[in-house]
């Protein structure tokens, strides 16, 4: 590449390689913060010794428009995050339609009412954490044929105002997915409190998928997707390192 055409490529790091992306939505450089965030899966892998393809990239593109995803789509990234139903229905079909093969990931939280939307357009959903939302998912499942995978998300950090399950609930809210209404889960999730070192959370749900026997860790943002990586994250959510800081609060 020739660096003297492609400067400021370079995103913001914290002096440790990791992204800080300090540049709005818009204005961020969204191939270099892709390029600069693989580079730092890889790493973290490493480091761990694991093989750096066992970690998924989530690119979280809430509130990024289509013209702001392009790039990332030009870039080879096919595998996107999304929180809102109502805005990935007006954004994906058409960038679907140019990238047929984009995998798409609800990560916000998800209302019962919108259930039948979200299973007719996402293929992994992170955010089940209730047996009323289990219900309206299994339904829509059998309606539709189609079959995203779940993941249970867990509230690691017994925040009142997050979504997710507490952690001495997820026994009885997997069997009564699994029993009650049919539905494989295959992973769980986790967004640690923005106070907290992330570590803890992580260990937590970390032993949590093991003891129950779960694939699919969803876990690790932008500012700790090493560390989520270091404790067996197979699937990291980065939106800021990649798109730039966003305006709105997401
Ligand atoms: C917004 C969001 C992300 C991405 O967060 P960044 O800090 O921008 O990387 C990941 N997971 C969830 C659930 C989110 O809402």
């Amino acid at each position: 590449m020739d660096d003297a055409k492609t400067e400021p490529s370079a995103p913001p790091t914290d002096g440790m390689g990791h992204v800080t992306a300090k540049l709005p939505v818009g204005q961020a450089d969204v191939a270099a913060g892709l390029a600069e965030v693989r580079a730092a899966i890889a790493r973290a892998a490493e480091d761990s010794e694991r093989d750096p393809a066992t970690v998924q990239l989530v690119a979280v593109s809430k509130t990024v428009p289509a013209e702001g995803i392009l790039p990332a789509l030009k870039a080879g990234q096919r595998v996107f995050g999304e929180n809102y139903v109502q805005e990935s229905v007006a954004k994906w079909p058409d960038l679907r339609a140019r990238y047929p093969d984009v995998e798409l990931h609800l990560v916000g939280p998800l209302q019962s009412n919108k259930a039948r939307e979200a299973v007719a357009l996402f293929d992994v959903i992170h955010s089940l954490d209730r047996l009323s939302l289990a219900a309206a998912l299994a339904k829509e499942i059998d309606r539709s044929g189609r079959t995203p995978k779940l993941l249970i998300q867990v509230n690691t950090g017994a925040e009142p105002q997050k979504g997710g399950v507490l952690p001495d609930q997820l026994d009885t809210l997997l069997s009564e997915c699994q029993e009650t209404h049919g539905l494989a889960i295959q992973g769980l999730m986790c967004i640690p409190p923005a106070e907290d070192p992330p570590s803890a959370h992580f260990a937590l749900l970390a032993r949590l998928a093991k003891a129950h026997n779960l694939p699919i860790l969803s876990m690790g943002m932008s500012a700790d997707f090493p560390a989520a990586i270091q404790l067996g994250a197979t699937h990291v959510r980065v939106g800021t390192a990649i798109f730039g800081a966003r305006t709105r609060k997401a």
